[in-house]
C-alpha cells in the first residue's frame, strides 16, 4: 500500500471572513481534503439544545459526544456529519445553534475532546485544509502552512446579510453585526484555544478582496512553501 505524504494547511479566523468557501476552493486546487472544525462545535451545541444538556457543562457535553460517536462521512463531498448515526449536516446551521455555539465552545473539557478528535482525523486524513479558530495555534502548530483570515466586522456583517437574503431569509444588518461582534468577543476572550492569529501564520485581510483573489493568493503561498510533488498540479489559466 502506498501512503500519500501529509500536507496540512490551517485556516483560522472569525466568522464571515469566507474561510469555508476559501478552504473548499483551495483544497480542490491543491488536491487536499477539508476539515470543518466549526461543524464539530456546532454538533455539541445541537446536543445542548436537543438533549437538554447545559451549554456550560463541558464534561457532560464531551461525555455525550463520546457515547454517541461524532463522525464525518468522508465518502460524501463535503463530508456529512453524523452523531450516533443521526445526520446533523443541516441541523447545525439553524439559528438556535448560532446562538449557543460560542458558549459551548468556551468549555475546556469539550475543547480537549474535540482537539483530540481533530488530531486523530488529521492522522487518518493527512492531506488536509483544516479551518476553525485554533487550528494553527493549538491543534496543528506544525502544519506546513498556516493562514489567518480577517475582515472588518462591518464587511463580515454585510456579507452575512447578503448570504441570508440570497437564501430568502430575512436579515437585519444591525442585528447581524451585533451577533458577529458578540461571537468574536466570546471566541477571543476564552481561556482555552482563544481566537488568535497563530505565531508565524500568514495574515490575509479579505475586506477588499473577492473570493477568487483570496484563493489565488493562498494557493500561491502554499505552492511556494510546499514541494510540488505533494500537491495537485496547478491548473492552466482559462482563457475566454
Ligand atoms: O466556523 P463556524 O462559524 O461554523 O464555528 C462556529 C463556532 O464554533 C465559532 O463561533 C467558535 O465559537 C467555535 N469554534 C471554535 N474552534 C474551532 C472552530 C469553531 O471555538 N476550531
Amino acid at each position: 500500500m502506498t501512503v500519500s505524504p501529509g500536507v496540512i494547511v490551517t485556516m483560522d479566523g472569525p466568522a464571515g471572513t469566507g474561510k469555508s468557501s476559501v478552504a473548499w476552493k483551495l483544497a480542490q486546487r491543491l488536491g487536499l481534503e477539508v476539515l470543518d472544525t466549526g461543524a464539530m462545535y456546532r454538533a455539541a451545541a445541537v446536543v445542548a439544545i436537543d438533549e437538554d444538556v447545559p451549554a456550560d457543562d463541558g464534561h457532560a457535553l464531551a461525555a455525550r459526544i463520546a457515547e454517541e460517536g461524532l463522525v464525518f462521512d468522508w465518502s460524501c463531498r463535503p463530508p456529512r456529519l453524523l452523531l450516533g448515526g443521526r445526520d446533523l449536516t443541516e441541523r447545525i446551521r439553524d439559528a438556535d445553534v448560532n446562538v449557543v455555539v460560542s458558549v459551548v465552545a468556551r468549555q475546556a473539557p469539550l475543547r480537549a475532546a474535540l482537539v483530540d478528535a481533530q488530531r486523530i482525523i488529521g492522522h487518518a486524513h493527512p492531506r488536509l485544509v483544516t479551518e476553525g479558530r485554533d487550528q494553527g495555534s493549538v491543534v496543528f502548530p506544525d502544519a506546513a502552512v498556516r493562514f489567518y483570515l480577517d475582515a472588518h466586522p462591518e464587511v463580515r456583517a454585510r456579507r452575512r446579510v447578503e448570504q441570508m437574503r440570497s437564501q430568502g431569509r430575512p436579515a437585519d444588518y444591525e442585528a447581524v453585526l451585533r451577533a458577529i461582534q458578540q461571537r468574536d468577543h466570546l471566541d477571543e476572550t476564552r481561556v482555552d484555544g482563544p481566537l488568535v492569529c497563530p505565531m508565524g501564520a500568514q495574515r490575509i485581510d479579505t475586506s477588499g478582496l473577492t473570493l477568487d483573489h483570496v484563493v489565488q493568493e493562498l494557493e500561491r503561498c502554499v505552492r511556494s512553501c510546499v514541494s510540488a510533488e505533494l500537491l495537485a498540479p496547478p491548473r492552466a489559466v482559462q482563457t475566454a
